[in-house]
């Protein structure tokens, strides 16, 4: 009911603009001959009543129809593809509020020889990743074992220049001791049979010709590894690819990318100029904290360059503190450590008040990075400046993270439409937080970590995001531990202050319709709803159906955007 009267207000609060065409439209003849109608479902929709439905009626992109087996008939046409859900569960595609998916694809998209054993498997790898990559300028990546290469562990570059004749291709083993390069690489770095061996390392040789045979020893591997160029726009689309592609095996239809610069808008500029991008995506313009006030026009400028399609630059982040775990998250009394230090502000909390004013008068929404107690409050105070000085403009500012809370700041983000964005994976009691976080914040202050439950009981609106690559993009375990407070992968483990845990309504909607609030497409988005775009996602079990635990084994089985499959086969359903 709490969601439900919120949403209402949200509407109230935001419905500026017209809905879109259709929406609310009964089935008449410009409606018959959808192009796709999915039927025989379990849909939940999200919509304001959190309904059920049984079909639903696409066409060119958007849903037409929401309702029953016997309603939907009306939008069959003689071209209509008529798919039967079998009883799965359908809901609107997930919104992950916080991800940074530009260098986590960077990261795992690099060649990952980790799960294999066997020169044969890493030789199919490595040819492999070279096709499916061809944008990747250095093939890097690694985890080979020195086991797998006989008597001295040392692999040779002949290998490689058979795969990869063309591109130079540097790969670590599983230790990190050893590097295998090709000759292209060694080439770039000009290792050669003249090249001493450094202090702290050997160049590997053949006994006869002195020639490297491509396997460089600890200290040896500065020598290449120093000619390996910064990611370049190409590495990162290429990283960008993958990401999308994983993004939406899970049913990720939208994101807010937490940190972006002008190469990072550029990289999914050139991923939807090639109609690739089948995401929705917020970029949070990183707020340099070095420079002042000056650097507003250039934010203004990527903006307006880059708003536009699938991309919205809208938003700016401010990191406003570190982590709790080595005391540079800003906390209101001292850590329990000699020097009492309360962490590190990073922007000084007056100006702080100032540039978010500004921003907001400017247009933009404010992403804040807040850990800390303190942080949490130096961005709710900045907010709180930006409303005295401006008024409710309405930017649906959010602050991520927030870990550690004063009591007292939970009910500021409803008085203040302040989304609340938590990453939900994180509240339950790995070592980061019985290790490294309760012993220096005390059991008294630890009760108020994570109190996700408590700020939905205040109104607030929930968002939720990964964080990913820090944490799992996929979002059937951090649900799955929204509402246990259990590591998805533990059963066993006690729930982390079970007072805030949260129901599967309100994970859904986090991930769904709040998420969609906070990147501003909510009456686009979010919801199976007449005239939404139909970015749908079909579940291989009911969520509602199952135990809590087994909430993190869900599967999408196939992932719509505007109607497309972008994942899953509709045949195979
Ligand atoms: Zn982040």
């Amino acid at each position: 009911m709490k969601f439900a009267s919120h949403f209402v207000h949200i509407l109230i609060l935001f419905a500026t603009g017209s809905l879109v065409a259709g929406c609310g439209g009964k089935d008449d003849a410009g409606l018959a001959g959808a192009d796709t109608v999915y039927r025989n479902g379990r849909i939940y929709t999200v919509d304001a009543a959190r309904s059920w439905a049984e079909a639903v009626a696409i066409r060119d992109g958007r849903i037409t129809y929401v309702g029953s087996n016997d309603g939907v008939q009306a939008h069959v046409g003689a071209d209509t593809a008529v798919v039967d859900l079998k009883g799965r569960m359908m809901m609107p595609g997930f919104q992950d509020a916080h991800i940074h998916p530009i260098g986590a694809g960077v990261e795992a998209s690099a060649c990952d020889l980790n799960d294999l054993t066997g020169v044969t498997a890493y030789r199919s790898r490595i040819s492999e990743y070279a096709l499916a990559n061809p944008d990747v300028t250095w093939i890097l990546g690694g985890g080979w074992s020195m086991a797998d290469f006989g008597p001295g562990g040392a692999p040779n570059k002949s290998i490689l220049d058979e795969l990869v004749p063309d591109r130079p291709v540097f790969l670590s083993s599983r230790d990190g001791h050893t590097g295998w390069a090709n000759s292209a690489a060694l080439k770039i770095a000009g290792i050669d049979k003249d090249t001493p061996d450094p202090v702290d390392g050997r160049i590997d040789r053949d006994p006869q010709t002195g020639e490297p045979i491509g396997s460089l020893q600890e200290g040896a591997q500065k020598l290449l590894s120093k000619h390996i160029p910064a990611t370049t726009i190409d590495d990162k689309v290429a990283g960008l690819r993958y990401s999308v592609k994983l993004l939406n095996s899970f049913g990720i239809t939208a994101i807010q990318d937490a940190s972006v610069d002008e190469q990072a808008l550029q990289t999914y500029k050139r991923l939807a100029d090639n109609g690739e991008l089948s995401l929705r995506v917020v970029g949070s313009i990183w707020w340099d904290r070095d420079r002042d006030m000056g650097q507003v026009p250039e934010i203004i400028a990527l903006r307006d360059k880059y708003t536009s399609g699938l991309i919205d630059a809208r938003t700016v982040k401010i990191m406003q503190d570190g982590v709790l775990e080595n005391y540079t998250g800003v906390l209101l009394e001292p850590y329990l450590v000699p020097d009492q230090t309360r962490g590190i502000p990073m922007v000084e909390p007056e100006l702080l008040k100032q540039v978010v004013a500004r921003l907001d008068a400017e247009g933009f929404q404010v992403h804040f990075h807040a850990i800390g107690d303190g942080a949490i409050r130096q961005s709710l105070d900045a907010v709180e400046e930006a409303l005295v000085q401006n008024g409710r403009l309405g930017h649906r500012h959010h602050i991520s993270h927030i870990q550690l809370f004063d009591p007292s700041d939970i009910p500021r983000f409803k008085e203040l439409d302040v989304v609340a964005n938590f990453q939900p994976l994180w509240a339950y009691a790995d070592d980061y937080i019985t290790e490294l976080t309760i012993p220096f914040i005390g059991e008294k202050r630890s009760r108020w970590l994570y109190p996700i439950k408590s700020m939905q009981d205040t109104g607030a609106v929930i968002a939720f995001g990964s964080d990913w690559s820090v944490s799992t993009a996929n979002p059937y375990h951090q649900i799955e531990t929204a509402i246990t407070r259990k590591s998805s992968e533990n059963d066993d483990m006690e729930s982390f202050i079970p007072e805030e845990r949260i129901d599967l309504e309100t994970a859904i909607a986090a991930f769904t319709i709040n998420a969609a609030f906070v990147n501003r497409t909510e009456k686009e988005t979010g919801s199976v709803e007449i005239g939404k775009l139909a970015d749908l996602v079909v579940l291989d079990q009911n969520l509602f159906e199952i135990e809590a635990k087994d909430i993190s084994e869900t599967k999408a089985l196939l992932t719509l955007f505007e109607g497309r499959p972008v994942y899953g086969d509709i045949a195979a359903l």
